[in-house]
């Protein structure tokens, strides 16, 4: 029972500075958030050493008396969160829900629709190189370049013309609701199942703040950590119907033991999910991103040729577009962490630059919702970044202001 600084101070140095550097930077990945402490609780508990293969009530292993009270809370909770009629919280990821549920509904050699990578599309829907790519044949939609918008004419003469077996509507990049009723539609007239990976815009959708995909879907994937603001994890919801396949396909087709240590930590979230407290928050984040786009299509920033995709957004990040700019997605990355806001470059839609490059970069609000940011501080991070994509850029004080910011706002003060 050594605490860990003494057993291992390299790691623990590590965690150590990891802890400093999220409390004293602006965190703006807009696929990474900060779990509460009481989430961060459950998931390092004892839950960790539990062997638990199968589902509540119907286990391969003994003594799972509590996992099982623990796993049907979680499912319990995610279900009336969405109103979904069957819930199963053992994906490991996101990336793992997608393959359950792809492997459930779909054979080797079948056709996919997914939004192309570049276009703001995921990994898992159908890249060349990942499994979703290499077992199935994909046929990509794409955002029209005027609009930054999904193309539903495309998405309809592509469904029409390839007969698709699954259409998967979700992203990791756009700024915009989908229109889960027109995928629907479409599905239905080419004999398609409809997946809506909600990964995003989860906890938008959880705090009535963005259209919800469960009535429209027969599938809907979500990671638990992104907007949701849980453990790293998956969860697949779906209809009745699909209950038995979809859990067929996540035990025993793609994974063995469930970590219950992480299903705990998802249940103590959905119970967050629920609250007032906790759409307020997801308020916040929409409006802080909205604030961000806002600034960054004045004039004084447009004129060194950068801009918002689609104008703005409806959802917790916005996409910069520097195809017109000197500045590449990689250099305003760099500059941006120079003076202690942490984003991630992202190719934009016929992006000219190489995928190492880029020329956008992706913004994303919930990690700074989650600090207590309000519409004020909102507007600072966003002048800051402003200031930071001009040529004129001053990092001593731009560093000073986001110290500043920082210090407000104190991130897990009972830790060390
Ligand atoms: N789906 C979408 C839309 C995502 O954006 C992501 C992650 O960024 C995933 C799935 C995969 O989630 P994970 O990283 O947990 O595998």
């Amino acid at each position: 029972n050594t605490p860990l600084h003494e057993l291992d101070p390299d790691v623990a140095a590590a965690v150590d500075a990891e802890l400093h550097r999220q409390q004293s930077t602006l965190e703006m990945i807009a696929s990474e958030n900060f779990a509460p402490v009481a989430v961060m609780e459950a998931q390092g508990s004892v839950l960790t050493n539990k062997y638990a293969e199968g589902y509540p009530g119907r286990r391969y292993y003994g003594g799972c008396e509590h996992v099982d009270v623990i796993e049907q809370i979680a499912i319990d909770r995610i279900k009336e969160l969405f109103g979904a009629e069957h819930a199963n919280v053992q994906p490991h990821s996101g990336a793992q829900a997608n393959a359950a549920a792809m492997f459930a509904l779909l054979k080797p050699g079948d056709t996919i629709m997914g939004l192309n990578l570049a276009h703001g599309g995921h990994l898992t829907h159908g890249m060349k190189i990942n499994f979703s790519g290499k077992l199935y044949n994909v046929v990509a939609y794409h955002v029209d370049d005027a609009t930054g918008q999904v193309d539903m004419a495309e998405v309809e003469r592509l469904a029409k013309e390839s007969k698709p077996k699954l259409i998967v509507a979700g992203w990791s990049a756009y700024p915009r609701h989908l229109d889960f009723a027109a995928f629907r539609r479409i599905a239905d007239e080419v004999g398609a199942y409809l997946m809506v990976d909600m990964a995003h815009f989860a906890g938008l959708v959880a705090a009535g703040l963005h259209p919800n995909p469960v009535p429209h879907a027969h599938v809907v994937t979500t990671t638990t950590h992104k907007t949701l603001g849980g453990p790293r994890g998956g969860v697949i919801l779906s209809t009745q119907e699909l209950a038995k396949k979809i859990n067929s396909a996540v035990f025993p087709g793609q994974q063995g033991g469930p970590l219950e240590h992480v299903i705990a930590a998802k249940a103590v979230s959905f119970k967050i999910a629920a609250t007032e407290e906790f759409q307020e928050r997801q308020q916040r984040t929409i409006d802080g991103a909205r604030i961000l786009a806002a600034r960054l299509v004045q004039d004084d920033v447009t004129e060194h040729g950068v801009s918002v995709l689609s104008g703005g957004t409806d959802v917790h990040l916005v996409l910069v577009d520097l195809r017109n700019s000197q500045l590449d997605g990689q250099q305003a990355e760099d500059r941006l962490h120079e003076v202690g806001i942490t984003v991630n470059r992202n190719a934009v839609p016929n992006d000219p630059r190489p995928p190492m490059v880029t020329s956008g970069l992706r913004i994303g609000t919930p990690a700074l919702a989650t600090r207590g940011f309000q519409d004020e501080d909102f507007r600072e991070v966003a002048d800051i970044i402003a200031e930071a994509l001009k040529p004129t850029y001053d990092t001593t004080a731009l560093s000073a202001r986001v110290s500043a910011l920082a210090g407000k706002f104190p991130l897990y003060p009972g830790l060390k």
